[in-house]
């Protein structure tokens, strides 16, 4: 026999789930179909998302298909405990997170919920922005996780595989937040080439004020 007794109960760790993707890959409605699941099977759940996206509703998680959940729309996570109240958070099995990449402390809460509340933590966001570069804490979430997924859209100009997401405007801020109107998912062909256009093309635009999309969408197999 070995030495190790478990006289004393060891609470049991959870999971950490991440889904990633460009917009309109359907992380949403991923998330939601898990949560969902979890409902059925009699698990406690909690959906969080962040207060800064008010696109569809503040409370309720709402994928662009339409599928709705209420949740927990929050500035951060460290704050949810609190809100939601000591004892029903010891009652929670699963915690949702959209939108992730709002979330600066996504690290410490999904490590704490885990290790050491027990709860299965699922995650979706934003992997990049619409410069590919890392966004926000989603990609520092990896080494906690059980399982990554990463889902694609179709590209909007030729209906390929999508893994980025490009915007069709030149505001400069990385969180701008919008929906079709602002961005649309591209294949790597097409962000390199459409990056390029709207780099060359700015001056273009500046000085005729044509609408940028059907320049846009005209231009692109000329490259
Ligand atoms: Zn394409």
């Amino acid at each position: 026999m070995g030495s190790f007794k478990h006289s004393v109960a060891i609470p049991t760790t959870g999971e950490v789930h991440v889904i990633v993707g460009p917009m309109f890959a359907g992380k949403t409605t991923a998330l939601l179909r898990r949560i969902k699941s979890e409902v059925d099977n009699g698990r406690n759940v909690a959906m969080l998302k962040s207060s800064k996206d008010t696109r569809y509703a503040i409370d309720s998680v709402v994928s662009h298909d339409g599928i709705k959940f209420p949740c927990w729309a929050l500035p951060d996570l460290m704050s949810f405990k609190e809100k939601f109240g000591h004892e029903a958070y010891q009652k929670l099995d699963v915690i949702g997170i959209d939108e992730a990449q709002f979330f600066e402390d996504l690290y410490d809460f999904c490590c704490n919920a885990a290790d050491n509340d027990g709860k299965t933590v699922i995650v979706a966001g934003l992997d990049g922005d619409y410069l590919r570069r890392s966004f926000g804490s989603v990609l520092h979430i990896i080494p906690l996780a059980d399982s990554v997924t990463k889902l694609t859209a179709r590209c909007e100009l030729c209906g390929k595989r999508a893994f980025f997401t490009l915007r069709k405007t030149e505001q400069k801020e990385t969180e701008l937040i919008g929906g079709a109107d602002v961005y649309m998912p591209v294949c790597r062909n097409h962000y390199v080439n459409s990056q390029v256009i709207t780099e060359s093309a700015k001056s273009v635009f500046e000085s005729h004020k044509v609408n940028r999309d059907s320049l846009l969408v005209e231009a692109a197999p000329v490259v």
